[in-house]
């Protein structure tokens, strides 16, 4: 049962797993290669659908890999490394991911604690910032370069702590993760990396259309200069950049906590799984579920303690909605303790594993690990590239990857 509401992006990134495949159908490696850089390059679109789990990343190599072998050292095959590196740092660090990871060029106090307005409202005049801020709310997307040039601007220009930025962000984005993001953030400070990400008016100009060019605004320097700029303790937040208002204004889409009225969640009740096998479905496993005993309950559950922390646009409530109507017609919403009391009853419950739920779903359900392309790597890595060099080692081609022993045992 399709959610109903009139949001485009359910046509751009219609909520199934047919969708998802046919992205990976659409992949073309080498021009990904080439321009992957530049905004209207051949990326994937497939980050929501990894996310949510439509598509695990290994489905999305096999898929790609089926039509054409790539070299283990393959730029695609990289970048998704980088999303897999992210959720190690996660399992090694956990929660700690939220902080900041080291010193970056200056220390945590030196930068405002929220996302001044004119940020917000995409009217900053510097238009690579303001076009970005506007694609972001009317797609809930955002391509990576855009997301770097936006961050270095909160953080180096307008000297906002990234943690204020990367919370705004997360809550925008249909794909938001809090191991991606978070840590991308802590990559452009400079927290999580050697030195800060820095971008200028002729980066801009050289990967983006016409309208997101910003000759003339404080961008429009040398990296000297930036790199002065973002070392230099020097006036937070709003006093550096000017507030314009009228025609550039766009309105932050609102955010909630709570599932769309229409996918009709109830409060957990224990009369529903008592005495019975159930798999859950949260929002991080919306794939095909497995095979299961026929009588098993499929429910889908959204945790409010959860959702309360980290309100999503209402686009990423229907895509997420919209998948979850489909897959069940039973959902529950409701907090930690009333869920844990109401599945208490039930004979067996198992669910994927998911860290963004880490705390609760453990006491609840047999999790089953996600599959994973990439082999752990046990040992904490705090660069990609020691992350890549363990867990690449020995093998030449994406093949190899996918049909390696520590994949198969996955
Ligand atoms: C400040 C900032 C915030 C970000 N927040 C998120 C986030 O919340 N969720 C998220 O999934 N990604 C995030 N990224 C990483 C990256 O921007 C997105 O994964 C990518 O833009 C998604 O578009 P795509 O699917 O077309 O990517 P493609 O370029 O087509 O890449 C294919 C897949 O590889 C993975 N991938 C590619 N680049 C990266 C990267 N740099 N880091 C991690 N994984 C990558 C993604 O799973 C992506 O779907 C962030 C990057 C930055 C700089």
């Amino acid at each position: 049962m399709p959610l109903t509401g009139s949001l485009g992006m359910l046509e751009t990134f219609a909520p199934t797993v047919a969708a998802a495949h046919a992205r990976i159908g659409a992949v073309r490696p080498a021009a990904y290669a080439r321009t992957r850089n530049a905004l209207d390059g051949a990326v994937t679109g497939l980050s929501p659908y990894i996310t949510h789990g439509f598509v695990t990343l290994t489905d999305v190599l096999a898929g790609v890999c089926a039509r054409q072998p790539l070299d283990m050292q393959h730029k695609f095959v990289f970048e998704l490394g980088w999303r897999a590196y992210y959720r190690h740092v996660w399992g090694h660090r956990g929660e700690g991911i939220l902080q900041s990871l080291h010193e970056g060029p200056l220390p945590d106090h030196a930068y405002a604690g929220e996302l001044p307005a004119d940020i917000r409202q995409g009217c900053t005049g510097v238009p690579v910032v303001d076009e970005a801020v506007r694609t972001l709310y009317a797609t809930g997307m955002l391509h990576n370069h855009a997301r770097m040039w936006l961050a270095s601007y909160v953080v180096h220009v307008r000297k906002v702590h990234w943690r204020a930025g990367a919370d705004w962000l997360y809550s925008h984005l249909l794909d938001g993760d809090l191991a991606s993001n978070h840590l991308s953030w802590q990559w452009v400070t400079g927290t999580a990396s050697r030195k800060p990400y820095l971008f200028n008016a002729d980066n801009v100009a050289r990967y983006a259309p016409t309208h997101w060019h910003s000759p003339g605004s404080a961008i429009d320097t040398s990296y000297e200069a930036l790199d002065r700029m973002a070392r230099r303790n020097g006036p937070q937040a709003s006093a550096e950049a000017p507030v314009h208002t009228g025609d550039g204004d766009r309105a932050e889409p609102s955010l909630r906590c709570e599932p769309p009225d229409e996918l009709q969640a109830s409060a957990p009740d224990p009369r529903l799984v008592n005495g019975r096998d159930v798999w859950l479905i949260h929002p991080w496993s919306l794939g095909p579920p497995p095979v299961l005993a026929p009588d098993t309950l499929l429910l889908g559950l959204f945790v409010s303690d959860f959702h309360r922390t980290r309100p999503w646009s209402e686009r990423r409530w229907r895509f997420v909605g919209t998948r979850m109507a489909e897959l069940t017609s039973q959902h529950w919403y409701g907090d930690a303790a009333a869920i844990g009391a109401a599945l208490a009853g039930a004979r067996r419950v198992r669910c994927l594993a998911e860290p963004h739920l880490a705390p609760w779903l453990t006491r609840w359900a047999e999790c089953q690990a996600a599959p994973a392309l990439f082999a752990a790597v046990e040992r904490r890595c705090d660069s990609f590239s020691q992350w890549w060099f363990r867990t690449s080692h020995g093998l030449s081609t994406a093949v190899d990857l996918l049909t390696a022993e520590d994949a198969l045992a996955r």
